[in-house]
């Protein structure tokens, strides 16, 4: 009996046996595609969180400053 699966990135029919190493991917090239994929991903998801929270500080500490010299400058000509 020959069990076959369908290629998760390209749906080509891979023969589920020893000497197809990269099953269920059909090749390496599927494999590392799939792979590349997640880490996309995964990329995505972190990017703008750790963008957010850096952003975060600096825009309080620029806002901080702004809000101080702007204090300052509404002050200063009463
Ligand atoms: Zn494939």
């Amino acid at each position: 009996m020959t069990l076959k699966v369908a290629c998760p990135t390209c749906k080509k029919e891979v023969i589920w046996q020893e000497e197809s190493q990269y099953r269920p991917f059909c090749s390496k090239r599927c494999q590392l595609i799939d792979i590349g994929d997640w880490a996309d991903e995964n990329h995505k998801i972190s990017q703008p969180v750790q963008g957010a929270v850096d952003l975060n500080e600096e825009m309080l500490d620029a806002l901080e400053a702004e809000f101080l010299q702007h204090n300052k400058f509404f002050v200063e000509p009463e």
